[in-house]
This record gives C-alpha cells, structure tokens and sequence, in this order.
C-alpha cells in the first residue's frame, strides 16, 4: 500500500506559506507506518515543536493502473474522505531552507490519518466536492474540490505516469488555505459535505 500527498494544490494554500504556484502537480509520499485510521489517538511527536494539521480530501484507489489517462481517471477511486497531512511545519522550513527532502517533516509515524471512506459511483461530481476541518469547535478549513489547482483525476493522470497505482493506495489531494497548528488536548474534525467522517484528538 503507497500514501501519495500533493503539495501546493489550492492558490490559496501556497500563498499562505508563500510558495510559487505548480505548473504541474507537486508529488510525495508516506510510508505505510504514517497512516492512522479511524479513532486512534495521535501523540504529539517529540521532533516538532510546530506541529500543523492540513486537511483534505483523500481518495482510495479501486483499480491497478499505470500511464492512466485524465479522462479514465474517474474509474481509478471509488471512496473518498477527508484526511490529515500532519506536518511538522518546523522540520519542513529547516529542510526546505537547505534544499533537503523533507520526510521527516512529512512522512513520520502516524503523520497520514484518514477518515471514514464513502463510496462513490460513476454519477458523483468529482469536481463539486465540499469538505470542512474544526479544531476545538471552530471551523479553520474549508473548501470545494473545483478550488484545486490540479483536479483528482489530473492529479491521478500525472502520478500514474511515475508509480503504478494499486488498489488501496490511497492519494491526499492538497490542503487548502487555513492551515495551522495543533496542541496536545486539540480535538479535530473533518466533514465531508454535511457529515462527519474524521475526529481525532491530540494526546
Ligand atoms: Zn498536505
């Protein structure tokens, strides 16, 4: 099973942190130790002291596939939700300021937390999806999935041209504007539409 992120996929999100906008789809990813599904907790890790929560739609891949093209991506993933890109914002200016990879920032134990998955059929808007992120209550994120630079299926497109993608893969589509950080005792929320498909509290 592969975790693929994007980075930088809404304008509004890249110019929060003060980054250029992609020509083309920004791509990494976390090993299968990143991901936490459903009511695990998750422990502050000891390396940050900034940690940063980025929500966003997350899909899972229903069918192996390889060079897929834009237009056959749909048929690729077949559930959706909302995740975490658990991020430790520190690490990543350190490493990013040297030019290093930054897995360390991105891809730790547990940094890949995943809601609820929802299936969809062939006659779902892919491109009208609505989801939201609450930290203790209050709404931080919120955004519609035709906000991304790159659609799902671009994104897809473009992975697929690198790395095979297998069934149960799953693929985090980007975090829009509102990112910020989380403390031990923060209680987090992702809704996809109207219902809650994600809660996770920090320990
Ligand atoms: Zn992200």
């Amino acid at each position: 099973m592969k975790i693929f992120c994007v980075g930088r996929n809404y304008a509004s999100h890249a110019k929060e942190l003060g980054s250029e906008i992609p020509t083309e789809p920004v791509i990494f990813m976390k090993p299968k130790s990143a991901l936490i599904q459903g009511h695990t907790p998750f422990y502050y890790p000891e390396f940050t002291n900034e940690l940063n929560y980025e929500a966003e739609l997350v899909v899972r891949i229903s069918k192996n596939g390889k060079y897929i093209q834009e237009k056959h991506a749909s048929n690729y993933y077949n559930a959706i939700t909302v995740g975490i890109d658990f991020t430790a914002r520190d690490i990543q200016n350190q490493l990013k300021e040297k030019g290093l990879p930054w897995e360390k920032a991105k891809a730790f134990d547990n940094s890949a937390a995943v809601g609820k998955f929802i299936e969809i059929n062939n006659s779902y808007d892919r491109k009208n999806i609505n989801f939201s992120f609450l930290k203790n209550k209050e709404l931080v994120q919120k955004a519609n999935s035709n906000e991304m630079l790159f659609s799902i299926d671009q994104v897809l497109a473009n992975i697929s041209n690198y790395f095979s993608l297998n069934i149960g893969d799953y693929v985090f589509t980007g975090t829009p504007a509102g990112v910020g950080e989380c403390m031990v005792g923060d209680f987090l929320e992702g809704f996809l539409e109207k219902e809650q498909v994600l809660n996770i509290e920090i320990k």
